[in-house]
């Protein structure tokens, strides 16, 4: 007898709804199905009647949202008769393309910026077995370069350029319908390439016309690839929010920017794939974008380990960030409900962390003693 109830993978949660066959051979490591924890202490402290949660997208297989994204896109790759595949990443699609062709028993070629990924990154692209390719030159020259090759060579491209990609990360959308009862008013998450902002309305649109609201226009959002193309609809849908880092904001510039700069690596991105689509996904739900500085995103970073006790990586905090000061500014009302994506976990980049800790109280050195213990309690109870 099989074990029934297993959780087995977004495919398989949400077979009906996505580009799979009985036939198709999955590629699942269980991704999916993560937290949606509710802030109890971060509302209190901005002195706000707001309703957030946080998705928690760090507990995927690798470690962040891209999971999602991979499962589908191998799956696809292999059911397509691919043998290699092939991405450029600021690391964490270098560690879930690593991860998944490992378990499809594919090769896995990844092209990530010398020296700007972090170090937890770069550990599982190698570990998983990828073939790495540290280039002289930062995403976007990686993103150029995947798709000239690809033109050329035997490789199925898995960047969010991959249609099954965003197919993948619409799940996280569905996930969080299904555990509010509805749509949160906002919906604010970190954008770099601008799949992740795509693909989450891309499922707040299918859910809601799946669920029969009134039909008025065309989806624009996946070019006829959805299971409902014919219309997209108006109801209960958020409005997205997506943040992006200061020094590497094109959304707020206006235009594609050629050096970006964060301390948030993984949205190192000037010139985003997904450009129009994004913007489209704004006009159409009522959301906008804005920006939030290095220090903002590490105060923010903090204030939720330390007042929450969820790790998130730099990029993720930049959508707390941002939500805290559109709360504070009213541009988001009291009395709405948020949810934030924390795209990837906070282990993953541990040279960060350590930093914005060091020389601080809570790291302490002394002596093997009974004494200095007990004074180190005494001084330092909350
Ligand atoms: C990929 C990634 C993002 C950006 O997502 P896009 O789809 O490129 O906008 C944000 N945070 C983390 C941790 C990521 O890995």
């Amino acid at each position: 007898m099989p074990f029934r109830n297993r959780y087995t993978g977004l495919i398989d949660r949400y077979r009906d709804r996505l580009p799979v066959s009985d036939d198709t051979r999955i590629i699942s490591l269980g991704e999916g199905n993560t937290p949606l924890i509710r802030l109890h202490n971060i509302p209190k402290l901005l002195g706000k009647q707001v309703d957030i949660y946080v998705k928690y997208e760090g507990l995927n297989p690798t470690g962040s949202f891209k999971d999602r994204g991979m499962t589908m896109a191998v799956t696809k790759a292999v059911e397509e008769g691919s043998k290699a595949i092939i991405c450029a990443s600021t690391g964490n699609t270098s560690a879930a393309a690593a991860a998944y062709a490992a378990r499809a028993g594919i090769t896995a070629f990844v092209l990530i910026p010398d020296g700007k990924i972090a170090m937890g990154k770069l550990a599982q692209a190698m570990m998983y077995g990828a073939i790495t390719l540290q280039i002289k030159g930062n995403f976007d020259d990686g993103m150029r370069l995947v798709k000239e090759v690809a033109g050329e060579a035997p490789v199925t491209i898995v960047n969010s350029v991959n249609p099954y990609r965003l197919q993948g990360q619409k799940t996280a959308a569905f996930e969080i319908i299904e555990e509010l009862g509805r749509a949160p008013d906002y919906h604010c998450l970190p954008v770099g390439n601008a799949g992740n902002i795509t693909a989450h309305w891309i499922g707040y649109c299918e859910y809601s016309s799946a669920s029969g609201e009134h039909v008025t226009e065309a989806c624009a959002y996946c070019n006829g690839k959805c299971a409902y193309a014919g219309g997209a609809i108006v109801g209960n849908r958020p409005k997205m929010v997506g943040y992006q880092a200061a020094g590497s904001a094109p959304f707020l510039r206006g235009h594609m920017v050629d050096h970006p700069e964060t301390i948030a690596t993984a949205i190192r991105i000037g010139h985003p794939q997904s450009w129009d689509r994004a913007w489209n996904v704004m006009e159409e739900s009522g959301g906008w974008f804005a920006e939030v500085t290095d220090a903002e995103i590490l105060a923010a970073q903090k204030m939720l380990t330390q007042y929450e006790g969820v790790f998130c990586e730099p990029a993720s905090a930049a959508s707390l960030a941002g939500a805290i000061k559109d709360i504070q500014s009213g541009k988001i009302p009291e009395g709405s409900s948020l949810v934030l994506t924390l795209t990837g976990n906070g282990l993953k980049d541990p040279d960060t962390a350590i930093a914005q800790c060091q020389g601080k109280a809570t790291l302490l050195t002394i002596d093997a003693t009974l004494d200095q213990v007990k004074r180190a309690i005494l001084d330092n109870m909350r």
